[in-house]
């Protein structure tokens, strides 16, 4: 299950830098994670300074 970004995102771009999967790009007004990419490995949801970062459902 991929993890997804919130709406308390203020694209910072903190989490895109260190996904090992380079699953995160920038989207409308919020960073996105690409659910086919995710590995799951939670290292982007510790980044976020906003912790916008949650593990799906
Ligand atoms: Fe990338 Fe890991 Fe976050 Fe998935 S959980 S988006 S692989 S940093």
């Amino acid at each position: 299950m991929a993890y997804v970004i919130s709406d308390e995102c203020v694209s910072c771009g903190s989490c895109a830098a260190v996904c090992p999967a380079d699953a995160i790009s920038e989207g409308d007004g919020k960073y996105v994670i690409d659910a086919d990419a995710c590995l799951d490995c939670g290292t982007c949801e510790a980044e976020c300074p906003n912790e916008a970062i949650h593990p799906g459902e």
